[in-house]
Protein backbone atom coordinates (compact mmCIF):
# COMPACT_ATOMS: atom_id res chain seq x y z
CA UNK A 1 0.00 0.00 0.00
CA UNK A 2 0.52 3.06 -0.92
CA UNK A 3 3.26 4.67 2.51
CA UNK A 4 0.77 7.81 2.16
CA UNK A 5 -2.54 6.57 3.11
CA UNK A 6 -2.13 3.58 6.25
CA UNK A 7 -5.53 2.61 6.15
CA UNK A 8 -8.27 0.70 4.18
CA UNK A 9 -11.89 1.36 4.98
CA UNK A 10 -15.32 0.11 3.78
CA UNK A 11 -18.67 1.47 4.13
CA UNK A 12 -22.19 0.16 3.01
CA UNK A 13 -25.22 2.12 2.12
CA UNK A 14 -28.72 0.77 3.59
CA UNK A 15 -31.15 3.11 1.75
CA UNK A 16 -34.58 2.34 4.08
CA UNK A 17 -36.01 3.77 6.82
CA UNK A 18 -39.08 2.74 8.29
CA UNK A 19 -39.93 6.68 7.90
CA UNK A 20 -38.57 9.59 7.06
CA UNK A 21 -37.66 11.86 10.00
CA UNK A 22 -38.96 15.58 9.44
CA UNK A 23 -35.20 17.13 8.94
CA UNK A 24 -33.30 14.00 6.94
CA UNK A 25 -31.90 14.70 3.75
CA UNK A 26 -30.05 11.28 3.70
CA UNK A 27 -30.88 8.74 1.08
CA UNK A 28 -33.70 7.02 2.28
CA UNK A 29 -37.07 6.05 2.18
CA UNK A 30 -39.37 3.12 3.27
CA UNK A 31 -39.02 -0.12 1.09
CA UNK A 32 -40.89 -3.79 1.23
CA UNK A 33 -39.28 -6.85 1.24
CA UNK A 34 -39.05 -7.33 -2.42
CA UNK A 35 -38.00 -3.90 -2.66
CA UNK A 36 -35.12 -4.78 0.08
CA UNK A 37 -34.43 -8.27 -1.26
CA UNK A 38 -33.75 -6.54 -5.08
CA UNK A 39 -31.15 -4.32 -3.46
CA UNK A 40 -29.36 -6.79 -1.44
CA UNK A 41 -29.21 -9.00 -3.99
CA UNK A 42 -27.74 -5.90 -6.54
CA UNK A 43 -25.38 -4.75 -2.97
CA UNK A 44 -23.90 -7.76 -3.07
CA UNK A 45 -23.22 -7.99 -6.95
CA UNK A 46 -21.35 -4.88 -6.27
CA UNK A 47 -19.64 -6.34 -3.77
CA UNK A 48 -18.43 -9.22 -5.20
CA UNK A 49 -17.53 -7.23 -9.02
CA UNK A 50 -14.34 -5.77 -6.23
CA UNK A 51 -12.66 -9.16 -6.22
CA UNK A 52 -9.23 -8.46 -6.27
CA UNK A 53 -8.84 -4.94 -7.54
CA UNK A 54 -7.70 -3.67 -4.30
CA UNK A 55 -5.00 -5.20 -2.58
CA UNK A 56 -5.46 -3.63 0.90
CA UNK A 57 -6.85 -5.32 4.56
CA UNK A 58 -9.94 -3.47 5.65
CA UNK A 59 -9.92 -1.80 8.78
CA UNK A 60 -12.97 -1.18 9.46
CA UNK A 61 -16.24 -1.41 8.09
CA UNK A 62 -19.38 0.60 8.69
CA UNK A 63 -22.80 -0.30 7.44
CA UNK A 64 -25.02 2.94 7.66
CA UNK A 65 -28.10 4.18 6.04
CA UNK A 66 -30.76 5.01 6.52
CA UNK A 67 -31.24 2.28 8.72
CA UNK A 68 -29.44 -1.05 8.34
CA UNK A 69 -31.37 -2.36 10.87
CA UNK A 70 -34.62 -2.43 9.09
CA UNK A 71 -32.93 -5.62 6.82
CA UNK A 72 -34.17 -9.04 7.80
CA UNK A 73 -31.14 -10.88 9.56
CA UNK A 74 -30.62 -13.09 6.34
CA UNK A 75 -30.21 -10.34 4.24
CA UNK A 76 -27.60 -8.71 6.44
CA UNK A 77 -25.75 -12.14 6.49
CA UNK A 78 -25.54 -12.57 2.87
CA UNK A 79 -23.99 -9.37 2.79
CA UNK A 80 -21.19 -9.69 5.67
CA UNK A 81 -20.90 -12.97 3.78
CA UNK A 82 -20.20 -11.43 0.62
CA UNK A 83 -17.89 -8.97 2.01
CA UNK A 84 -15.78 -11.50 3.97
CA UNK A 85 -15.43 -13.66 0.68
CA UNK A 86 -14.30 -10.48 -1.49
CA UNK A 87 -12.15 -8.81 1.36
CA UNK A 88 -9.61 -9.57 3.61
CA UNK A 89 -10.04 -8.19 6.77
CA UNK A 90 -7.24 -6.96 9.27
CA UNK A 91 -7.20 -9.16 12.37
CA UNK A 92 -9.60 -6.67 15.45
CA UNK A 93 -11.02 -4.27 12.31
CA UNK A 94 -13.77 -2.07 13.48
CA UNK A 95 -17.10 -3.43 12.03
CA UNK A 96 -20.18 -0.93 13.38
CA UNK A 97 -23.76 -0.99 12.35
CA UNK A 98 -26.12 1.79 12.70
CA UNK A 99 -29.75 1.05 14.16
CA UNK A 100 -32.73 2.95 15.31
CA UNK A 101 -34.43 2.70 18.76
CA UNK A 102 -37.14 0.16 17.93
CA UNK A 103 -35.95 -1.73 14.86
CA UNK A 104 -33.68 -4.17 17.15
CA UNK A 105 -34.37 -7.44 19.09
CA UNK A 106 -32.11 -9.12 21.14
CA UNK A 107 -31.65 -12.49 18.45
CA UNK A 108 -30.99 -9.87 15.93
CA UNK A 109 -28.45 -8.23 17.96
CA UNK A 110 -27.18 -11.45 19.39
CA UNK A 111 -26.85 -12.76 15.10
CA UNK A 112 -25.11 -9.53 14.56
CA UNK A 113 -22.65 -10.64 16.77
CA UNK A 114 -22.06 -14.14 15.43
CA UNK A 115 -21.61 -12.17 12.12
CA UNK A 116 -18.29 -10.09 13.49
CA UNK A 117 -20.22 -7.21 13.90
CA UNK A 118 -18.67 -5.39 17.19
CA UNK A 119 -19.83 -1.91 17.84
CA UNK A 120 -23.40 -0.34 17.59
CA UNK A 121 -24.36 2.94 17.09
CA UNK A 122 -27.83 4.15 17.95
CA UNK A 123 -29.87 7.28 16.64
CA UNK A 124 -31.29 8.35 19.97
CA UNK A 125 -31.07 12.21 19.47
CA UNK A 126 -33.08 13.21 22.46
CA UNK A 127 -34.07 11.48 25.57
CA UNK A 128 -37.25 14.28 25.46
CA UNK A 129 -40.15 12.45 23.91
CA UNK A 130 -41.85 15.82 22.74
CA UNK A 131 -38.40 16.86 20.87
CA UNK A 132 -38.20 13.35 19.20
CA UNK A 133 -41.88 14.01 18.23
CA UNK A 134 -41.09 17.36 16.71
CA UNK A 135 -37.88 15.65 14.81
CA UNK A 136 -40.42 12.95 13.14
CA UNK A 137 -38.36 10.32 14.76
CA UNK A 138 -39.92 6.56 15.29
CA UNK A 139 -38.68 5.87 18.44
CA UNK A 140 -40.02 7.23 22.27
CA UNK A 141 -36.79 7.50 24.79
CA UNK A 142 -38.36 4.42 26.67
CA UNK A 143 -37.69 2.20 23.42
CA UNK A 144 -34.31 3.21 22.89
CA UNK A 145 -34.01 2.07 26.72
CA UNK A 146 -35.36 -0.97 25.95
CA UNK A 147 -32.92 -1.38 22.32
CA UNK A 148 -29.94 -0.56 24.67
CA UNK A 149 -30.23 -2.83 27.34
CA UNK A 150 -30.84 -5.34 24.46
CA UNK A 151 -27.64 -4.13 22.82
CA UNK A 152 -25.95 -5.16 26.22
CA UNK A 153 -27.60 -8.14 26.61
CA UNK A 154 -26.69 -9.54 23.57
CA UNK A 155 -22.66 -8.63 24.45
CA UNK A 156 -21.98 -5.37 22.53
CA UNK A 157 -19.71 -3.47 24.76
CA UNK A 158 -18.66 -0.66 22.37
CA UNK A 159 -21.77 1.49 21.85
CA UNK A 160 -22.36 5.34 20.37
CA UNK A 161 -25.01 7.02 21.03
CA UNK A 162 -26.15 10.00 18.77
CA UNK A 163 -27.42 13.16 20.17
CA UNK A 164 -28.65 16.12 18.44
CA UNK A 165 -28.81 19.90 19.80
CA UNK A 166 -30.79 22.89 18.40
CA UNK A 167 -34.26 20.80 18.20
CA UNK A 168 -36.85 22.77 17.51
CA UNK A 169 -38.27 23.51 21.10
CA UNK A 170 -35.20 22.62 22.94
CA UNK A 171 -33.93 24.38 25.63
CA UNK A 172 -30.53 24.59 27.53
CA UNK A 173 -32.11 22.29 30.68
CA UNK A 174 -33.30 19.86 28.20
CA UNK A 175 -30.10 19.35 26.81
CA UNK A 176 -28.54 18.94 29.63
CA UNK A 177 -30.88 16.44 31.01
CA UNK A 178 -30.56 14.49 27.83
CA UNK A 179 -27.05 14.60 28.16
CA UNK A 180 -26.73 13.55 31.48
CA UNK A 181 -29.32 11.09 31.02
CA UNK A 182 -27.64 8.98 28.33
CA UNK A 183 -24.17 9.86 30.51
CA UNK A 184 -25.60 7.84 33.24
CA UNK A 185 -25.84 4.74 30.58
CA UNK A 186 -22.08 4.68 29.89
CA UNK A 187 -22.46 4.12 26.29
CA UNK A 188 -18.35 3.98 25.14
CA UNK A 189 -19.20 6.82 22.28
CA UNK A 190 -21.39 9.77 21.84
CA UNK A 191 -21.71 12.06 19.24
CA UNK A 192 -23.36 14.88 19.57
CA UNK A 193 -24.26 17.30 15.78
CA UNK A 194 -26.07 20.58 16.09
CA UNK A 195 -29.53 19.85 13.53
CA UNK A 196 -28.93 21.85 10.64
CA UNK A 197 -31.86 22.60 8.34
CA UNK A 198 -31.55 20.96 4.83
CA UNK A 199 -33.07 22.61 1.81
CA UNK A 200 -36.35 20.17 0.65
CA UNK A 201 -37.04 18.78 4.12
CA UNK A 202 -40.40 19.38 5.51
CA UNK A 203 -38.51 20.99 8.47
CA UNK A 204 -37.53 23.59 5.72
CA UNK A 205 -40.77 24.57 4.97
CA UNK A 206 -41.60 25.24 8.48
CA UNK A 207 -41.73 27.76 11.28
CA UNK A 208 -39.61 26.57 13.56
CA UNK A 209 -39.00 27.22 17.32
CA UNK A 210 -35.24 27.03 17.11
CA UNK A 211 -33.26 27.61 19.98
CA UNK A 212 -31.46 31.19 20.08
CA UNK A 213 -27.65 31.18 18.25
CA UNK A 214 -26.41 32.27 21.73
CA UNK A 215 -28.61 29.14 23.30
CA UNK A 216 -27.30 27.10 20.64
CA UNK A 217 -23.70 28.00 21.45
CA UNK A 218 -23.86 27.59 25.52
CA UNK A 219 -25.38 24.16 24.86
CA UNK A 220 -21.94 23.26 22.70
CA UNK A 221 -19.96 24.59 25.02
CA UNK A 222 -21.45 22.92 27.89
CA UNK A 223 -21.30 19.47 26.25
CA UNK A 224 -17.49 18.86 26.42
CA UNK A 225 -17.49 20.38 30.11
CA UNK A 226 -20.28 17.71 30.78
CA UNK A 227 -19.62 14.84 29.35
CA UNK A 228 -15.64 15.77 30.70
CA UNK A 229 -17.04 15.30 33.79
CA UNK A 230 -17.51 11.82 33.32
CA UNK A 231 -14.44 10.81 31.30
CA UNK A 232 -15.74 11.23 27.33
CA UNK A 233 -12.45 13.01 26.09
CA UNK A 234 -13.87 15.32 22.81
CA UNK A 235 -11.38 13.76 19.92
CA UNK A 236 -13.50 15.27 17.19
CA UNK A 237 -15.99 19.16 16.88
CA UNK A 238 -18.77 16.46 17.82
CA UNK A 239 -17.48 13.50 19.00
CA UNK A 240 -16.69 12.03 22.64
CA UNK A 241 -15.34 8.98 23.52
CA UNK A 242 -14.20 6.90 26.60
CA UNK A 243 -10.36 6.40 26.26
CA UNK A 244 -9.50 3.87 22.96
CA UNK A 245 -13.10 3.92 21.91
CA UNK A 246 -12.72 6.34 19.23
CA UNK A 247 -14.73 5.47 16.16
CA UNK A 248 -11.70 4.28 14.34
CA UNK A 249 -13.79 4.43 10.95
CA UNK A 250 -14.70 8.33 10.93
CA UNK A 251 -11.01 9.12 12.13
CA UNK A 252 -10.32 7.61 8.90
CA UNK A 253 -12.45 9.60 6.93
CA UNK A 254 -10.90 12.84 8.90
CA UNK A 255 -7.46 11.66 8.12
CA UNK A 256 -8.32 11.14 4.61
CA UNK A 257 -7.61 7.18 4.43
CA UNK A 258 -8.58 5.18 1.66
CA UNK A 259 -11.96 4.72 1.45
CA UNK A 260 -14.71 2.72 -0.74
CA UNK A 261 -18.40 3.23 -0.54
CA UNK A 262 -20.56 0.24 -1.03
CA UNK A 263 -24.35 0.94 -2.58
CA UNK A 264 -26.57 3.39 -3.83
CA UNK A 265 -24.72 6.80 -3.85
CA UNK A 266 -22.04 5.92 -1.65
CA UNK A 267 -18.56 7.98 -1.87
CA UNK A 268 -15.26 6.62 -2.09
CA UNK A 269 -11.82 8.03 -2.08
CA UNK A 270 -8.64 6.20 -3.31
CA UNK A 271 -5.16 8.34 -3.00
CA UNK A 272 -6.14 11.21 -5.52
CA UNK A 273 -9.14 9.80 -7.02
CA UNK A 274 -12.89 10.77 -5.67
CA UNK A 275 -16.18 9.28 -6.92
CA UNK A 276 -19.68 8.51 -6.22
CA UNK A 277 -22.22 5.49 -6.84
CA UNK A 278 -25.16 6.25 -8.35
CA UNK A 279 -28.08 7.97 -6.23
CA UNK A 280 -30.58 6.53 -8.93
CA UNK A 281 -31.94 3.44 -7.50
CA UNK A 282 -33.56 2.34 -10.95
CA UNK A 283 -29.49 2.67 -12.14
CA UNK A 284 -28.30 1.23 -9.44
CA UNK A 285 -30.17 -2.39 -9.90
CA UNK A 286 -29.42 -2.25 -13.20
CA UNK A 287 -25.49 -1.63 -12.81
CA UNK A 288 -24.36 -3.25 -9.46
CA UNK A 289 -22.13 -6.09 -10.68
CA UNK A 290 -20.36 -3.44 -13.09
CA UNK A 291 -18.96 -0.84 -10.86
CA UNK A 292 -17.17 1.16 -13.49
CA UNK A 293 -20.98 2.05 -14.77
CA UNK A 294 -22.37 2.98 -10.97
CA UNK A 295 -19.87 6.14 -10.36
CA UNK A 296 -20.56 9.20 -11.59
CA UNK A 297 -18.62 12.41 -10.86
CA UNK A 298 -15.40 10.62 -10.79
CA UNK A 299 -12.51 13.51 -10.26
CA UNK A 300 -8.82 13.26 -10.08
CA UNK A 301 -8.38 15.61 -6.78
CA UNK A 302 -5.64 18.41 -7.82
CA UNK A 303 -2.66 18.80 -4.64
CA UNK A 304 -4.13 21.95 -3.94
CA UNK A 305 -7.29 20.30 -3.33
CA UNK A 306 -5.58 17.46 -1.15
CA UNK A 307 -4.31 19.51 0.70
CA UNK A 308 -7.38 21.95 1.78
CA UNK A 309 -8.88 18.49 2.73
CA UNK A 310 -6.45 17.45 5.11
CA UNK A 311 -6.25 20.73 6.65
CA UNK A 312 -9.87 21.29 7.44
CA UNK A 313 -10.57 17.32 8.38
CA UNK A 314 -7.26 17.11 10.37
CA UNK A 315 -8.54 20.16 12.05
CA UNK A 316 -11.74 18.49 12.62
CA UNK A 317 -9.91 16.51 15.22
CA UNK A 318 -8.64 17.94 18.49
CA UNK A 319 -5.44 15.83 17.31
CA UNK A 320 -5.14 18.21 14.84
CA UNK A 321 -2.93 17.81 12.21
CA UNK A 322 1.43 16.47 12.14
CA UNK A 323 3.41 18.68 10.01
CA UNK A 324 5.44 15.48 9.77
CA UNK A 325 2.46 13.64 8.01
CA UNK A 326 1.70 17.02 5.62
CA UNK A 327 5.29 16.83 4.68
CA UNK A 328 5.22 13.03 4.04
CA UNK A 329 2.19 12.85 1.83
CA UNK A 330 3.11 15.90 -0.13
CA UNK A 331 6.61 16.55 -0.11
CA UNK A 332 6.53 20.03 0.93
CA UNK A 333 6.44 21.81 4.36
CA UNK A 334 3.11 22.72 6.08
CA UNK A 335 4.78 26.30 6.83
CA UNK A 336 6.06 26.51 3.18
CA UNK A 337 2.18 26.35 1.71
CA UNK A 338 -0.12 27.43 5.17
CA UNK A 339 2.61 29.57 7.03
CA UNK A 340 1.18 32.68 6.69
CA UNK A 341 -2.66 31.35 7.74
CA UNK A 342 -1.06 29.35 10.70
CA UNK A 343 0.61 32.17 12.03
CA UNK A 344 -2.28 34.33 11.45
CA UNK A 345 -4.64 32.35 13.14
CA UNK A 346 -2.19 31.63 16.01
CA UNK A 347 -2.09 35.36 16.79
CA UNK A 348 -5.98 35.82 16.60
CA UNK A 349 -5.80 33.00 19.38
CA UNK A 350 -7.84 30.17 16.77
CA UNK A 351 -5.02 27.57 16.57
CA UNK A 352 -2.69 26.50 19.05
CA UNK A 353 0.82 25.26 17.55
CA UNK A 354 3.74 23.61 19.09
CA UNK A 355 6.10 22.97 16.60
CA UNK A 356 4.73 19.50 15.41
CA UNK A 357 0.81 19.70 15.45
CA UNK A 358 -1.74 22.51 14.31
CA UNK A 359 -4.82 22.24 16.35
CA UNK A 360 -7.81 24.47 16.89
CA UNK A 361 -7.96 26.09 20.68
CA UNK A 362 -11.48 26.40 22.45
CA UNK A 363 -12.74 29.54 20.51
CA UNK A 364 -10.74 28.20 17.41
CA UNK A 365 -13.60 25.50 17.47
CA UNK A 366 -16.49 27.54 18.36
CA UNK A 367 -15.14 29.49 15.26
CA UNK A 368 -14.07 26.85 13.03
CA UNK A 369 -16.00 27.55 10.06
CA UNK A 370 -13.78 30.40 9.78
CA UNK A 371 -10.83 28.93 10.16
CA UNK A 372 -11.24 26.19 8.17
CA UNK A 373 -11.84 28.82 4.78
CA UNK A 374 -8.82 30.34 5.38
CA UNK A 375 -6.99 26.99 4.40
CA UNK A 376 -9.03 27.01 0.91
CA UNK A 377 -7.12 28.32 -1.92
S1 LIG B 1 -33.57 7.44 10.70
FE1 LIG B 1 -31.81 8.64 9.99
S2 LIG B 1 -31.61 8.18 7.82
FE2 LIG B 1 -33.65 7.49 8.46
S3 LIG B 1 -35.00 9.19 7.99
FE3 LIG B 1 -34.37 9.46 10.13
S4 LIG B 1 -32.51 10.75 10.04
FE4 LIG B 1 -32.92 9.98 7.97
Amino acid sequence: MDKKYKKFRLYVHIPFCIRKCAYCDFLSWNAGREEQDLYVRALCGEIRSHKGRYPYRVSSLFVGGGTPSVLEIRSLDQIMDTLADTFSFAEGAEISIEANPGTVTLEGLRAYRRMGIGRISFGLQSTQDKELRELGRIHTYGGFLESYDLARRAGFDNINVDLMSGIPGQSIKSWRQTLSRVMGLEPEHISAYSLIIEEGTPFAQRELDLPGEEEEREMYESTSWILGQKGYVQYEISNYARPGRACAHNIGYWTRDHYLGLGLGAASLMGEMRWNNTDLIEEYLACAPNPDRLHVHVEELPVAEQMEEMMFLGLRMMAGVRRQDFQEIFGVGLDEVYGDVVRRMAGLGLLADDGQRICLTRRGISLSDQVFVEFMF
